[in-house]
């Protein structure tokens, strides 16, 4: 009998009481004259972190992150699958997604071959023609991605230093990190870059094996699609085919011709190491400006949030 009442303290020991002391010693740490008078000296820095938070989503919702749809299953919606099967307990573990936009389902071939040829596939069962139209449609993508990417990883920079400039204890940064941050007036908005993502699926007639080709158009293949589209496009010998690409190289160019500074209130970089700089087409693409280095500026976030305002909603 001892025994056990041993056992068990000792299990309780190790179970419950730690987490109640560390919870003891996180309130405190919160509560203590040295946490709270660290927190009053970065009260700027926190408030600019929660201003650059809310652009963010604002940029996010008003970016586009589609392009392209397959065309199996465009009318799948109009009729209803049942699997009317008594044996089908090891049946349909795999369902074809037939309503989804961004599956193409086809057979294993395809799906081998669009894994050796990515860009082609996707281009081909897609529907994303080698014109254009198309083209401009890829570089506004390429532009909505990189920018809400440059913005969500501004936020993680101001994020590690804020945590860096209070340096918590150890304990607190392990269990407690999101707690921290609410306690510091950070607003955590959890933002991920929405991805187009694309499979090509091959699913056997019972449902019992499926094999897929996941294509994923972040910046790196976003900006091999737009090499490809503008030599099909050269190729025809098109106005697009002169002039530059919307692509990374030449945001980072833009950005280096310009001193990494905002062309509107001279902020930079050296001044300000956690400056959000974005590049902005000087006469907007939907007034017919074009991707050339000299319709193409260096604006920090405030000035380039400003001036979108001003304009008329297209
Ligand atoms: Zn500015």
């Amino acid at each position: 009998m001892e025994i056990l009442l041993t056992i068990l303290l000792v299990v309780l020991a190790f179970t419950v009481l730690p987490p109640a002391i560390r919870s003891i010693r996180k309130r405190r740490y919160f509560a203590s004259e040295e946490f709270l008078a660290q927190k009053n000296a970065i009260t700027s820095v926190v408030t600019e972190h929660n201003e650059v938070a809310a652009y963010t989503s604002e940029i996010r919702s008003h970016g586009s992150y589609r392009l392209g749809a397959s065309s199996t299953g465009a009318q799948a919606h109009l009729a209803s699958f049942q699997n009317t099967s008594n044996y089908n307990y090891r049946r349909d573990r795999n369902v074809a997604a037939y309503n989804a936009p961004n599956v193409h389902n086809c057979s294993l071939q395809v799906v081998r071959n669009a894994s050796a040829d990515p860009l082609k596939y996707l281009m081909k069962y897609f529907n994303i023609k080698s014109d254009e139209p198309t083209l401009a449609d890829v570089e506004r993508l390429g532009e909505s991605i990189a920018r809400l990417e440059d913005a969500v990883s501004n936020l993680h920079q101001r994020e590690a230093d804020i945590t860096k400039s209070i340096n918590p204890p150890a304990f607190i940064l392990k269990h407690y990190s999101d707690e921290f941050m609410a306690h510091v007036g950070v607003d955590l908005s959890p933002i991920n870059v929405p991805y187009p993502t694309y499979f090509f699926e091959y699913v056997s007639a019972g449902g019992n094996s499926s094999q897929r080709t996941k294509i994923v158009l972040d910046t790196r293949t976003i900006d091999a699609l737009i090499e490809v589209l503008s030599q099909k496009i050269r190729f025809r010998k098109s106005a697009a085919g002169q002039r530059a690409l919307m692509t990374a190289r030449l945001r980072t160019f833009i950005k280096s011709r310009d001193n990494h500074a905002c062309r509107y209130c001279s902020v930079s970089l050296a001044a300000e190491p956690h400056l959000l700089l974005e590049v902005d087409h000087v006469i907007p693409v939907s007034k017919g400006g074009l991707s050339t280095p000299d319709n193409l500026q260096t604006l920090c976030w405030k000035c380039n949030r400003r001036k979108s305002n001003k304009l008329p909603v297209v």
